[in-house]
């Protein structure tokens, strides 16, 4: 089969002939229907020291969101069975550890990666451990499965944030991550929401969707969201990852208010704890993939309702032969690039 591989610790990757997997006695045979790429994925094809951060293990057929067809089970499977519709939850958990066995395995002490650790689906078949597939209703379309692992993140934001009826919203970042927030936190009751955004296309897109968008490297966000009579917005999602964005996106929050960080700036950011966190009461929380499985079963939910819909934030399907062109068009394009085997 054709598989996409990072073969050394540089920058690229290569598209090469690979045997087809053999799945072990816990996993699956995935007969892979797309996959999305993800901004790791292209940190990782640069070797960028945020996709260093992750140690992943070469060489690696990467790619990691993901959505297809099971075609073959090892003998110890049990939940999942051939012909069966699934996605791929990334942190492969032990199912030992503390987090593991006290709710939290989406933050598994000894957690692998699929796509970074383990091998993942920019090929025709991938194999994954039962216990991370979640098996898909029919009703639920390929594409849309193949975005459910970012998607479900930004419902794990919403998780953390709390309550969004009547709340105003600040949303850094208008990425597909951040622009899926925008759409679930309308559904979630926010009736106020700003987005910050420095590439006019993407903030085009924000404002397409409703909300207030502006460019933050023009406007300071506490002067935009800061004027009501809350004085700052209710909540902050931060999911650009640039690091010079938190300190403006917290002063933006109004006092005893709640910020999240979804994005993983690529060094240590520093913040004013005395003034922010102390004298201004704002709670920070962040999110590290998605609550396994809350944040799939809330999604799926939304989607076979109609109520929201992943496959729109999908602007280009290109062929796994051109993966170097689909790779770097996720660095300007707005929304999610899908590759097809
Ligand atoms: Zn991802
Ligand atoms: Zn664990």
């Amino acid at each position: 089969m054709q598989a996409l591989i990072k073969e050394r610790a540089a920058a690229g990757a290569v598209l090469s002939e690979a045997p087809r997997p053999t799945p072990a006695a816990d996993e699956v045979l995935i007969e892979v229907a797309g996959t999305s790429i993800c901004g790791t994925d292209r940190h990782l094809f640069e070797w960028t020291a945020s996709a260093r951060a992750f140690h992943p293990v070469l060489p690696l057929v990467f790619g990691h969101e993901t959505a297809g067809t099971v075609v073959a089970t090892g003998e110890a499977v049990g939940a999942v069975a051939v012909g069966d519709r699934v996605s791929v939850e990334t942190h492969v958990f032990c199912g030992r550890c503390y987090p593991c066995r006290t709710g939290d395995a989406h933050n598994c002490a000894r957690m692998g990666l699929f796509g970074l650790t383990l091998p993942g689906a920019f090929a025709a078949y991938a194999v994954a451990p039962e216990r991370v597939c979640f098996v898909l209703p029919d009703a639920v379309p390929f594409d849309a499965a193949a975005l459910f692992e970012p998607a479900a993140v930004a419902v794990h934001a919403l998780e953390r944030a709390g309550p969004l009826l009547g709340a105003s919203v600040l949303v850094s970042g208008c990425g597909p991550i951040g622009l899926m927030l925008i759409r679930l936190c309308q559904i979630a009751g926010a009736t106020r929401i700003f987005a910050a955004e420095p590439v006019a296309e993407k903030r085009a897109w924000a404002a397409d969707l409703g909300a207030v968008a502006f460019d933050p490297l023009a406007d300071e966000p506490a002067a935009v969201c800061g004027t009501g009579r809350r004085g700052g917005v209710d909540l902050a999602f931060e999911c650009s990852g640039a690091s010079a964005a938190l300190a403006p996106m917290l002063a933006a929050v109004r006092r005893e208010g709640r910020a999240v960080t979804v994005g993983h700036p690529g060094e240590p950011v520093a913040i004013d704890v005395a003034a922010t966190v102390n004298k201004g009461g704002v709670t920070l929380a962040g999110v590290f993939g998605r609550r396994i499985w809350s944040s799939w079963e809330t999604l799926v939910e939304l989607v076979v309702s109609h109520r929201f819909a992943p496959q729109e934030f999908i602007t280009s399907r290109l062929p796994l032969d051109r993966f170097e062109q689909a790779i770097t068009a996720t660095a300007t394009e707005p929304g999610k690039v899908l590759l097809l085997p």
